[in-house]
């Protein structure tokens, strides 16, 4: 998991003041995920190389096929782990109400963050329909809650097989897909927000639709940051640097660089 220290986001509410209370909850969620990991997460990927190469061979997401194995009672800590640690820093009645949700056992929380893994709303819609929460609630706090455990999972993967076996648009682990472009000299990776794993792709091609023949950068005029666009499928994604990722929190530089999506979203772009 990318971590930054408490100074940095201290130095960047100062830089960024009109984005103070966002970057205090980009602060606290991180606190909160790495103090979940002072336990380490028990059990990491137990599938065997052949088992991987197959996988990644098929585009299939490596935590889909294989249910990061955490016993039932560490994913009920985690999320309650992170939903306690933002309620602390930032309560509000709806976080409250989920917290006591959590301590009293009316989750289930495995089946909840599975869902939250792959992206399947509807169950999540009805879990929270039954909790008097908004379904929006539940996705945050699981995905802040999932984003330990996978980056855990992903460490436990070789990276070597990863980056031979996988030219995908979407995430090698969780299957997303990607926030940022990260251009290199000849070549580019991708960068996933759920579990901050990084993975090459071809520079020229669209990671959506795949398309080579209908590439595109946009700047934006007042920040220059560049875009890369497809005409073919209206796709857009932000590139940022390495060393910006290094530096800066990507929650952050996903508020930092809005403007550049708000700009290519009046182009047509999506
Ligand atoms: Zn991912
Ligand atoms: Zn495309």
């Amino acid at each position: 998991m990318l971590a930054y220290t408490p100074e940095a986001y201290e130095r960047w509410k100062t830089a960024y003041p009109e984005l103070s209370d966002q970057i205090g909850l980009i602060a606290v969620l991180q606190m909160a995920q790495k103090s979940v990991l002072v336990t380490p997460i028990e059990t990491p990927c137990t599938l065997e190389t052949a088992d991987i190469q197959h996988a990644l061979a098929s585009g299939s997401s490596l935590a889909v096929v294989d249910t990061p194995p955490l016993s039932d009672a560490r994913w009920a800590s985690v999320l309650t782990e992170i939903v306690g640690t933002v309620v602390d820093h930032f309560p509000t009645e709806e976080g409250t109400h989920l917290l006591i949700q959590l301590q009293n056992g009316k989750v289930d929380v495995p089946i909840l963050m599975l869902d939250v893994l792959d992206q399947n709303l509807e169950p999540i819609r009805e879990v929270a329909d039954d909790l008097e929460v908004e379904p929006e609630t539940l996705t945050f706090y699981g995905s802040a809650a999932l984003l330990p455990v996978l980056s855990a999972y992903a460490q436990s993967v070789d990276q070597q097989l990863l980056q031979e076996n996988w030219l995908q648009g979407y995430c090698p682990i969780c299957g997303r897909e990607p926030l940022f472009s990260l251009p290199g000299d000849s070549t580019r990776s991708l960068f996933c927000n759920q579990c901050h794993t990084q993975w090459r792709y071809p520079p020229c091609q669209c990671a959506f639709c795949r398309d080579v023949t209908a590439h595109a950068f946009v700047e934006e005029p007042e920040t220059g940051i560049e875009v890369e666009v497809c005409h073919t499928c209206k796709r857009f994604l932000r590139q940022v640097s390495d060393e910006q990722l290094a530096e800066i929190d990507p929650a952050l530089l996903d508020l930092l660089t809005a403007a550049a999506s708000v700009h290519v979203g009046t182009l047509g772009f999506h």
